[in-house]
């Protein structure tokens, strides 16, 4: 595979080792589990998704693009691990949702299909990336002029390292060691900036917050202080 892409096969590689866990709610992909609810809420809320083209990348075994299909919405998945579009395929067998996997780069899909998706997300997978602002231009290139954008990451402050990291990975064990590196994590200011430089227009902002005592996750626009989403709108 050519090393032009922006693509980084290290963290490819993780989540093909854990593919098969991904439809175990109580495995280590329990917190996209958990989240999906909310997430899924919030984007149906502020873009109803029914009928609409929905384009999910970095959509891994298909938690958000299920849900996103289970509303109505015409889902199309990307990743570039796969396994996790095996599974992603053959859940919708047991699920019987219809989504449309395929293996590629926002960039190469904002190619070959521009100004194509009303609604185009890009959920926990901007910290994974070697430019996150570069998959931030796809998905603009992708989506429909007057189309809506979400994307999703962890802040990047001593509190992002001690919950998401301390905490989810060596405490909690919530997630696997060594699924998120600190470096990566993404601060609201930059992914506004990177918003901006791709001409799309900031929309609204909330925190995904997880509460270690009651296990229960919430959204809390005031606190984006670790894991948080963005809603972003392109001009018409
Ligand atoms: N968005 C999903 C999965 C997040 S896990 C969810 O929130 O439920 C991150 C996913 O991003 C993994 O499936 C990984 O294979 C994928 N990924 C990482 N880098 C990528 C890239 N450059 N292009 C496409 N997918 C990528």
């Amino acid at each position: 595979m050519p090393t032009t892409l922006n693509v980084d096969h290290r963290e490819i590689a993780k989540f093909e080792a854990l593919a098969s866990r991904w439809w175990d709610r109580n495995g280590e992909f329990k917190p996209l589990h958990d989240i999906n609810p909310l997430r899924a809420g919030y984007i149906d809320q502020h873009s109803p998704v029914a009928g609409k083209r929905l384009l999910d990348v970095g959509c891994g075994g298909g938690i958000l693009a299920e849900s996103m299909a289970q509303r109505g919405a015409i889902v199309t998945g990307i990743d570039m691990g796969d396994a996790p579009l095996s599974v992603a395929r053959i859940h919708t067998l047991e699920s019987g949702i219809e989504v449309d996997y395929r293996q590629t780069t926002a960039e190469q899909l904002a190619a070959a299909e521009p100004a194509s998706y009303d609604i185009v997300c890009c959920l926990e997978m901007l910290e994974h990336v070697p430019d996150p602002s570069a998959i931030i231009a796809a998905c603009a290139r992708l989506a429909t002029p007057g189309g809506a954008l979400y994307f999703s990451t962890l802040n990047r402050n001593p509190k992002a390292f001690l919950f998401a990291i301390v905490g989810a990975e060596r405490i909690l064990h919530l997630l696997p060691e060594d699924t998120h590196e600190y470096a990566k994590f993404i601060k609201p200011s930059e992914l506004a900036g990177w918003i901006r430089t791709a001409e799309l227009t900031m929309e609204g902002m909330t925190g995904l917050l997880y509460n270690p005592i009651t296990k229960h996750y919430r959204l809390d626009a005031k606190d984006v202080s670790v894991n948080y989403m963005v809603h972003a709108s392109k001009p018409e």
